[in-house]
């Protein structure tokens, strides 16, 4: 079914595929093996449609990628899996990723080796009520900010998803402010877990994208696969059969219904879709900068996310991802992982996070930490203005899809792969 159409001949359709067709024509072609890509693919061929996908570098996953390095997965920034993402569920099983879940809450550093555990006590009633007494002394959280948390995942879960989308035109900050919350909880909260997610130091996103995401974290967890964040594309790209993949395959450009390899070669499709990120100059893009240790001794001692509450320093949060999901590391290795995550591009930021990291938990603790790598990402989400997705169409260009038609987010890229399909599609009958 994904063997390249030859007009003339409609038996040639189940052969398998000759590389590097001269002359050959398909249903669907993709550009881009990003999870975009991926879900186009997937869903022009469950339609019955050839399909050919055309990946630029050697890996499938594009910006979700996993690197082994001494017995460590380190994904390439930080990133989890929402597990209430809708568009998840469509694309693959979950339970193929082995998820494992982060405790629902955060550990906040106020400074000198102080942290202040917040858990959702709906998910984690006895560790909730355990911290209680610390979290009554918390200083930077009101009773206030407390039944506000309340009213605003009822708010935000006892309606439809689509209310998440209302465009209030309030920027995130703008709209937590609204909510009632107080400035200090913002800034020891919701400023670096936010930050965290959109890459935004302002938090500056649309409020519309923030009700999303809340409500994602309210419905399900966060969570890692087995392996590091590169088994969510490959798992995905398991569904297709391998012939429609052309890999180290560069698209020079692209037309609504052919695309020009690199190579000069040409080939043709009923309908092109283009999976690729924008290469406007007028894309703004946020960055990122994680930083990875093998530590003997794990500074933390549970699967949470623990947050920079002090409005100080490059560090913006830290995990130790073995805790999350002891498939982190190799079989026989005794340490764990530690991830610390900063905002923007920091080419060389080892000096300044490690004497912060003194001050987070010690200089004995922390003199003992092996670097393993340091993954600076200046590309990582592209800025959104606000509005639902809405996927631009012109004449005589590919249907365009990917985190940047719609929204930066897994679930955007994967919404936007299958409407790109379906717009594809549509042009069949
Ligand atoms: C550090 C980081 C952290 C993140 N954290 C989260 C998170 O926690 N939760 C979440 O939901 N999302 C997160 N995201 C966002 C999410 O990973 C992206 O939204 C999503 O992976 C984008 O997928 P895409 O297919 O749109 O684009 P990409 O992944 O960029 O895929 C595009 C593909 O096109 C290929 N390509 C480009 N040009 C050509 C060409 N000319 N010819 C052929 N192929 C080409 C590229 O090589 C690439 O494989 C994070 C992203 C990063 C980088």
């Amino acid at each position: 079914m994904c063997a390249p159409v030859n007009e003339n001949s409609a038996d040639t359709v189940n052969q398998t595929p000759a590389l590097y067709p001269v002359q050959s024509r398909w249903d669907v072609i993709v550009v881009g093996a990003g999870v975009a890509g991926l879900r186009a693919a997937q869903v022009a061929y469950a339609a019955g449609k050839s399909v050919l996908i055309i990946e630029t570098t050697e890996r499938i996953g594009g910006r979700i990628a996993t690197d082994w390095v001494e017995g460590f997965a380190l994904d390439r920034g930080f990133q989890v899996v929402l597990t209430a993402y809708p568009e998840l569920k469509k694309a693959l099983h979950l339970e193929d990723l082995q998820l494992k879940s982060f405790v629902s809450g955060a550990w906040v550093f106020t400074g000198n080796q102080t942290f202040y555990p917040l858990y959702d006590p709906l998910r984690h009633p006895i560790k909730a009520f355990g911290s209680l007494f610390k979290s009554l002394s918390v200083p930077f959280l009101t009773a206030k900010d407390i039944v506000q948390t309340i009213r605003l995942r009822w708010d935000i879960v006892s309606k439809p998803e689509s209310a998440c989308w209302n465009n209030d035109g309030l920027s995130t900050l703008e709209y937590l402010r609204q909510r009632g919350f107080s400035e200090p909880f913002i800034a020891a909260f919701w400023m670096p877990f936010l930050r965290g997610v959109f890459l935004d130091a302002e938090l500056s996103t649309p409020a519309s994208l923030f009700r999303f995401i809340f409500r994602m974290f309210a419905l399900g967890t966060a969570a890692l696969p087995a392996g590091g964040m590169e088994t969510l594309p490959k798992t995905m790209a398991s569904t297709l059969p391998s012939g429609v993949f052309r890999m180290n395959m560069g698209v020079q450009s692209a037309t609504a219904t052919s695309v020009l390899l690199e190579s000069g070669e040409t080939l043709q499709a009923t309908s092109v879709i283009g999976a690729t990120p924008s290469t406007s100059e007028k894309t703004v893009w946020r960055g990122t900068t994680c930083v990875y240790y093998g530590v003997a001794v794990s500074p933390i001692n549970e699967a949470v996310l623990v947050l920079n509450g002090t409005g100080r320093g490059l560090i913006n949060t830290l995990c130790v991802p073995t805790w999350v999901h002891p498939a982190y590391r190799a079989q026989g290795t005794k340490e764990h992982l530690v991830s610390v995550s900063l905002l923007g591009v920091h080419p060389n930021p080892r000096q300044a996070i490690e004497s912060e990291l003194a001050n987070w938990f010690g200089n004995e603790a922390v003199d003992s930490w092996r670097w393993l790598k340091t993954d600076v990402i200046p590309h990582a989400l592209p800025v959104w203005c606000g509005a639902h997705p809405i996927l631009p169409t012109m004449k005589d260009t590919p249907i365009v899809c990917g985190d940047g038609a719609s929204y930066p987010s897994l679930n955007g890229a994967l919404f936007s792969g299958a409407s790109a399909a379906n717009q594809a599609l549509s042009t069949f009958y």
